[in-house]
């Protein structure tokens, strides 16, 4: 009897060695009885969309888009959800009907996330530290919970002050780190990529209260410094960004399969193998 052929997906980075997403996606097909295959693609820097091409004509069916290639993949789509043009990125790619289509996935992995933490978000007060390609994407889907308020801040202010006006929603502000050390929140979540290289966003330890939920982007084996400081600081619970990245797999694979996975067990797996390392 001849094997079913297995669709094929992968992702598309620079650097790509790190990605957990074959991991994720396989996890994914396993549990939901899938057959797919997913790889992860070296691409060079000036050959994204020959990449793209190339992978088509060997029959992918969608693929995922990692740093730095995002803003390509949003100028390669032939159509794009209104989350992934307002995010003016994007990180999920379906190749069907001889079209491309884009999609951003990773403010819906950071709500489900959210969601799945019991973090209420309905008429909440946000912080969102950072205003680069992460916060734009998030701020979307974090809207759409309806909270009552998005305060952006960010080192360079003119930046965050630019994503207000291009969401131009009254809910949202823009401010510098040292004017919201007065202010209070539900949730602050660190969108910079401060955590990366071991540095704390510069804001006041007087917004964390002991109700106060911190969220970082950015994951790690131990704490991250951010959420770290949370804790010193009495926050009443600190989350970091590994739920995000398995979420925003989860509804890349649901777009692609039609079922939506468990994301809970695949975190699991994934913290147990980090503790491995
Ligand atoms: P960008 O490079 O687009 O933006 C970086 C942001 O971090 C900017 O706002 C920058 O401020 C700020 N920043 C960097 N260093 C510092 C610092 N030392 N202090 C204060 N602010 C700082 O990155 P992205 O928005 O694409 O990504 C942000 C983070 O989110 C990354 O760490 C990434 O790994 C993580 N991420 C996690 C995902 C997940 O699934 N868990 C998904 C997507 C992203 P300024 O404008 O002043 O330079």
């Amino acid at each position: 009897m001849t094997q079913p052929s297995l669709d094929q997906y992968c992702v598309f980075g620079n650097p790509i060695a790190h990605s957990r997403s074959p991991f994720i996606h396989h996890a994914f097909a396993e549990q939901t009885s899938q057959n797919i295959d997913y790889q992860k693609r070296f691409v060079a820097l000036d050959n994204f969309s020959k990449a793209v091409t190339e992978f088509i004509n060997q029959e992918g069916k969608g693929a995922n888009i990692t740093v730095p290639f995002k803003e390509e993949a949003l100028v390669l789509a032939d159509e794009l959800s209104e989350r992934a043009a307002l995010a003016g990125a994007v990180n999920t790619l379906t190749f069907k009907n001889g079209k491309i289509y884009g999609d951003n996935t990773d403010g819906e992995g950071l709500v489900q996330d959210l969601i799945r933490n019991k973090v209420t978000l309905a008429k909440s007060r946000i912080l969102l530290l950072g205003a680069g390609g992460a916060a734009k994407g998030v701020l979307l889907p974090l809207l759409s919970q309806a909270p009552q308020s998005i305060a952006i801040a960010n080192r360079t202010v003119s930046k965050a002050e630019g994503l207000c006006q291009h969401f131009n929603d009254e809910r949202i502000y823009a401010c510098s780190f040292k004017e919201v050390a007065d202010k209070e929140f539900d949730l602050i979540i660190n969108a910079t990529s401060a955590s990366l290289a071991g540095d704390l966003p510069a804001i006041s330890h007087t917004v964390i209260n002991n109700d106060v939920t911190c969220y970082d982007m950015v994951y790690a084996k131990d704490k991250t410094p951010f959420l770290k400081w949370a804790k010193k600081h009495g926050a009443a619970s600190t989350i970091d960004g590994l739920g995000m990245l398995v979420g925003q797999a989860a509804v890349s694979f649901s777009i692609w399969r039609g079922v939506s996975p468990e994301t809970l067990p695949v975190i699991d797996e994934l913290r147990a193998s980090f503790e491995k390392e």
